[in-house]
């Protein structure tokens, strides 16, 4: 029998049900309670925006799983000394692509301009094929891998960049490393964010990595809001070197009402959306999780806490 801890409202409305039954077809017999004490817990299952913070009284605890992809509150957290294992979910994946994927799309075909209506002036304007549109992903991981197979599956010339090398076959372009940064931006007509937010990501996009982007290019940043300069983005846009940035994550969320990223003419505010954590598949995967750590197995998807993600 292992106790699971349910750490966070939104842990124990939406997990209890699908990760007791996951448990169960995995024939891990176990009790799921927001109430077991430190003493207690075999397992965190822990939604990061909870209240815990202080990790030292569970010794027993053999994970900690997140619900959440990103792992920037707990990656530096001292006293989170069990292992760490983050979300990654083939739904949440695919949630992301299609979000990045509409995003790249309506900026391609200039979507916007039929939405609001041509006012009765028969307008053709023929906007380039995708061979033709230069794309930008930095970040190679779960997420960006996904977006940047499906861009390159529609004919985009896909430019993508990494920590480390990542080689892939069907990319125009692999660059990694800080020396690889402005060369992976140069010239790119849409560029698309999702790395995790590290101390090495940081204000990672400022006024000189716009510049290198081509003059009027569209920004897709569904990673997190700290990794752009928000000052130099509201720059950029005001001087047509950024055409329009589609932002899904902020340095403060909720966006406060008063930021000028809500009422901008040429951004899109999406509220956190772009690959919510769906429980019933989400659930799947934190019972594997436990079930192989149960069964003496390294656990999947570990935090590497030197690297902060
Ligand atoms: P992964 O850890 O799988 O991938 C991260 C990628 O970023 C890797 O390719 C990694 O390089 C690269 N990277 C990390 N640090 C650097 C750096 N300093 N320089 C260059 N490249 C770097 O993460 P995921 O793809 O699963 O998720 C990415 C982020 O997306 C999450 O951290 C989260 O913040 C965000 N997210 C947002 C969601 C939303 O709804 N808006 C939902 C889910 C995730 P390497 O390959 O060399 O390791």
């Amino acid at each position: 029998m292992v106790n699971v801890l349910l750490s966070g409202s939104r842990v124990c409305r939406h997990f209890a049900a699908p990760l007791g039954r996951e448990l169960r077809a995995r024939g891990v017999d176990a009790v799921l309670s927001p109430d077991h004490g430190p003493e207690a817990a075999d397992y965190i299952v822990l939604d990061p925006s909870g209240p815990l913070r202080d990790f030292t009284p569970y010794r027993r605890v053999r994970a900690v799983l997140s619900t959440w992809a990103g792992a920037e509150v707990f990656a530096t957290n001292a006293t989170l000394t069990q292992p760490l294992a983050r979300m990654v979910d083939p739904a949440m994946t695919r949630g992301m692509t299609e979000y990045v994927v509409a995003h790249a799309m309506r900026h391609h075909i200039g979507l916007d301009a039929h939405v609001r209506g041509l006012g009765g002036e028969w307008q053709q304007v023929l906007p380039p094929l995708a061979p033709e549109r230069p794309v930008t992903v930095l970040g190679l991981g779960e997420m960006g891998r996904a977006a940047a197979a499906a861009l390159s599956a529609l004919g985009f010339p896909v430019t993508g960049w990494s920590r480390t090398p990542r080689p892939l076959s069907w990319l125009a372009q692999s660059l990694s490393g800080s020396a690889g940064l402005h060369a992976a931006l140069a010239g790119a007509q849409i560029l698309v964010i999702l790395l995790p937010l590290t101390p090495g990501t940081e204000n990672l996009l400022g006024q000189t990595e716009f510049a290198c982007l081509a003059p009027g290019a569209r920004i897709i940043n569904a990673a997190r809001g700290p990794i752009i300069d928000d000052g130099a983005l509201l720059a950029a846009l005001e001087s047509g070197q950024v055409g329009h940035a589609t932002l899904d994550v902020f340095r403060q969320e909720p966006l406060p009402p008063d930021h000028p990223f809500w009422h901008h003419p040429r951004v899109t505010v999406t509220p956190h959306v772009a690959a919510e954590t769906r429980p019933d598949s989400a659930a799947a995967v934190l019972a594997e999780n436990i079930a192989r750590v149960e069964r003496g197995e390294p656990l999947l998807n570990r935090v590497d806490r030197a690297a902060g993600y």
